[in-house]
């Protein structure tokens, strides 16, 4: 499980205060350095550790937590706060348009999961009695488009396509024409993966972006690449302008950095996380659970 590792190190560091009646700076001190080389081994980004270790610090050597009662709850519990807004503070919502449709951007590298998330956000926005649209704009990859038909049909959602012959750009503007004619309120654009950033298809992503301009561009990321993940989105915000994350493969085994580090390091919340294959298997992002769950 994802975060193992992390929960594990962290609650045996902090275990050590919660049994101490009075808490000298040196039992905090030896504390956080223990927690700062669990955050870093599960690989969030250093200069996030350094700034989270110096926060929970100043507050946890002030005088209300050390005269406390029960000093080391009360450092579990700034942990715990600070744990929280590290990762957004409270749910992010996805931003409806005011008048629909909303149009959503979907990008990230290839394998990171795009097109299987592509679905299930079409199958959650179904639930919420929305009449989503999904548009094939990866012209590139042979298997693409028929990949993005079969989750289509899977989540029983219409994918509009033009094949492989018409630019990207265009295709998108013309999903944006027939979803408003056929009453599609969400329109989600699926756009081509790379396996590395690319300035063409960076290029094209932003062509794109101007021509529906997008109420969500959303980056999907792979939680398993660790801090990649995080050069990835710092990449796509700078030349996008992404407006949210959704963390894929939260079921397995990453070791955690990723969702620790992105917000702090992008100023832009993760709104999903994947936590499986299936097509129900995506979460809204709670923040304030996940540090719940780290400290266990
Ligand atoms: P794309 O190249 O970014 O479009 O990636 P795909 O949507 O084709 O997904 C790549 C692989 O990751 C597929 O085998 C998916 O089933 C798998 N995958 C996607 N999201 C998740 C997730 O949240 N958890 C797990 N375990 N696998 C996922």
């Amino acid at each position: 499980m994802v975060f193992e590792s992390l929960s594990e190190k962290l609650q045996n560091a902090l275990g050590k205060l919660k049994g101490k009646g009075k808490l000298s700076e040196k039992d905090v001190d030896v504390a956080m350095r223990e927690v700062r080389l669990a955050l870093l081994e599960a690989d969030v980004n250093f200069k996030v550790v350094k700034d989270f270790i110096k926060k929970v610090k100043e507050r946890a050597i002030g005088y209300e937590v050390m005269e406390s009662l029960t000093p080391g709850q009360q450092v579990i519990k700034i942990v715990n706060e600070e744990l929280t807004n590290l990762m957004g503070e409270k749910e992010a919502k996805l931003n409806f348009a005011s008048t629909p449709p909303t149009v959503i951007l979907m990008c990230g590298l290839q394998g990171a999961g795009k097109t299987t998330t592509t679905g299930k956000l079409a199958f959650n926005l179904k639930k919420q009695n929305k009449r989503p649209l999904l548009v094939a704009c990866d012209v590139y990859r042979p298997a693409a488009i028929k990949q993005l038909e079969v989750v289509g049909e899977k989540v029983n959602v219409p994918v509009f396509s033009m094949g492989d012959k018409i630019n990207p750009v265009d295709i998108a503007k013309a999903a944006l024409e027939h979803g408003k004619r056929n009453g599609n309120d969400v329109i989600i654009v699926d756009t081509a993966g790379r396996l590395h950033i690319d300035e063409e298809l960076m290029d094209e992503i932003r062509n794109i972006h101007d021509a529906v301009n997008p109420n969500e561009v959303l980056l999907v990321l792979d939680a398993m690449t660790g801090q990649d993940a995080v050069n990835v989105a710092e990449t796509f915000n700078e030349k996008l302008g992404i407006t949210g994350v959704i963390l894929t493969k939260l079921d397995g085994d990453a070791r955690g950095g990723a969702a620790l580090s992105i917000r702090a390091v992008t100023e832009k919340p993760i709104k999903f996380a994947g936590m499986g294959e299936k097509f129900d298997q995506l979460e809204p992002f709670h923040p304030d659970r996940m540090a719940s769950r780290i400290l266990g």
